[in-house]
Formats: C-alpha cells, structure tokens, sequence
C-alpha cells in the first residue's frame, strides 16, 4: 500500500506523516521512517516538524542505502520524498512486499514543475492527499511554495527564509515581472535630435532635464 501526502511547503506534511506513523505505531506494527540525509534543518538523527516534533528516522541520500533493512518493518514512512530519486523503485517494491508506504513530498517546485518523482507515485498509491498550508501574505489557503531567495539551485534545503507557502494570486504576483526603470522624459526624448538647440522654441536642450530654461 502506497500513499503520498504531496502538499505545499509548510502545509504540516512531516507532522501528518508521523502522526499516521503513530498510528501504526500504536497498533504495534513495526514503523520505520525515512528522511533525506541533507535535511538537517533541525535533528541529525530524528525526522523533525516546523514545530519541533521528531521521530527517531534513519537517514538516507537514496533509498537503496537501506538495503534490505525495510524488510523488518511493516511500515515504512518517507519524509521528503521529492528528494530520493529511486522513491518510486522503492515504494513500489515495499508495498508489493506487503509493507504499508507513506511518503509525503512537494508535488511541485518552487517553479510549480513536478519536484522530483513525486508524481510518479500517484497512480501507483491507493490514496493521495494533498495538503494545504497558509499563505504568507495573505492567510488564504496556500498550494504552491514560493521562493524568496535569489539561489538558482532547485536543490536548496529551507525554512521560511528560503520559502514561504502562497496563495494562487499572491504566488502570481510574484511571477510579475518587476516595473521597468524610469526613462528619459517624454518631452526630451521628442525633440528632433537634428535640431540645434539654439534654434529650438523649446526652452530646453536634448541633454538637459527640460526643466532648466537657458539664460
Ligand atoms: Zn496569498
């Protein structure tokens, strides 16, 4: 059994996914959690919330570094699953092991392009759920992941002074492009240039501002 919660940034993700990790935990089946070997925002060791609630998870840069150790569990939960790139082998073969495979991720980049192979996973789960965050701006509810840095890498490990959730409108405003520099006054710009200023009526010269009139 696959599903893979794939919300936006700060939408609770980690906490649903360990929450439902919980679950299982209380109904005494084995649970491991997975989370990416980059992330250590804020534990080493555990899988972390924004809101400090961790998990003891082992860590991995792909998921094949477990080896077979999976195997022993009767959950597997992945955190930031947009970050493994053999998630898809992964899950795939858990769940047709037997095991029960949670994975939460971002569906989408900050560039609203498939982040990863989360995507991939969607036909292959029983169940998606797609969870909403706040957004920034405005406090409607956020779907997307809006980036407030200027690194270009898509690769950049975050919190909220890397990105922010937002709305449709406030992450569209965003995409606006920015407003052009102030040009040169319309009313400089329509002096003819073959003009000598001496003979102009205008009293003003191409290369002054138009505000200065000569003595
Ligand atoms: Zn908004």
């Amino acid at each position: 059994m696959a599903r893979s919660p794939s919300p936006a940034i700060r939408s609770g993700k980690t906490t649903e996914l360990l929450r439902r990790t919980r679950r299982f935990a209380l109904a005494q089946r084995r649970c491991l959690v997975v989370k990416f070997a980059a992330d250590t925002r804020y534990s080493e060791c555990d899988a972390a919330t924004h809101d400090g609630v961790t998990h003891t998870a082992r860590s991995a840069g792909v998921l094949s570094e477990l080896g077979e150790d999976w195997r022993d569990f009767d959950v597997i939960s992945v955190d930031e699953g947009q970050f493994f790139p053999d998630v898809v082998e992964f899950a795939e073969a858990a769940a047709c092991a037997g095991k029960t495979v949670l994975v939460c991720g971002l569906d989408a980049d900050f560039r609203r392009r498939p982040f990863g192979r989360i995507l991939e996973l969607v036909p292959l789960s029983e169940k998606v759920d797609k969870l909403t965050a706040v957004c920034a701006e405005c406090g409607r509810d956020a779907s997307f992941t809006k980036r407030v840095t200027t690194d270009e890498a898509l690769e950049v490990i975050g919190g909220w002074e890397a990105y922010r959730p937002a709305c449709r409108p406030c992450f569209v405003r965003r995409d606006e492009p920015e407003p052009a520099p102030a040009r040169t006054p319309t009313k400089v710009r329509a002096l003819p240039v073959h003009r000598d200023a001496a003979d102009s009526p205008e009293p003003s010269s191409p290369a002054s501002t138009g505000d200065a009139c000569p003595e």
